[in-house]
């Protein structure tokens, strides 16, 4: 599986570094951002290193939704977002700043006024790790 010593993704998927879990499947694995953008904001990402979407092979881009839709449920499940948006940057133009692919799911509520760039703001980790432990509950 490729794997870049480098990627902070990579550490989280070898154990290196620690996350707040909520799904792992053979060739995924999703867990919670630490700078939320809005409550419940988690990543899903591929197992193996590729730095963006044009790089991931489509087989494994497929993997990645699969999870991400077992994810999103879990989300609206424990939070009854009034929507939800999944995001994913390419390149620096784009605001990329984590260079192994990843689908963003960010709960949205009417009238949050969340841009695209929201910038990297550090969560309440208790907060963060509880709310983790009731997504991962949901996860079918
Ligand atoms: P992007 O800027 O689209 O590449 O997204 C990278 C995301 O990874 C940002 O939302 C960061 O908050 C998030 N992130 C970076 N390091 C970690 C980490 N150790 N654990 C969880 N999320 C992280
Ligand atoms: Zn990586």
């Amino acid at each position: 599986m490729a794997s870049d010593p480098n990627c902070i993704f990579c550490k989280i998927v070898a154990g290196a570094i620690p996350c707040f879990k909520l799904h792992e499947d053979a060739d995924t694995l999703a867990f919670m951002d630490i700078n939320p953008a809005n409550e419940g904001h988690c990543l899903v990402i591929p197992k193996s290193h590729h730095p963006n979407l044009l790089e991931t092979p489509p087989d494994v881009l497929g993997r990645v939704m699969a999870s991400v839709h077992k994810v999103a449920a879990a989300v609206q499940k424990t939070l009854s977002p009034d929507g939800i948006n999944l995001v994913q940057a390419n390149g620096k133009g784009a605001e990329q700043s984590v260079f192994h692919f990843h689908m963003h799911i960010i709960t949205r509520r009417v009238g949050d006024e969340l841009k695209m760039n929201w910038g990297h703001k550090p969560g309440d980790m208790k907060a963060i790790g509880a709310l983790a432990e009731r997504i991962r509950g949901n996860v079918g």
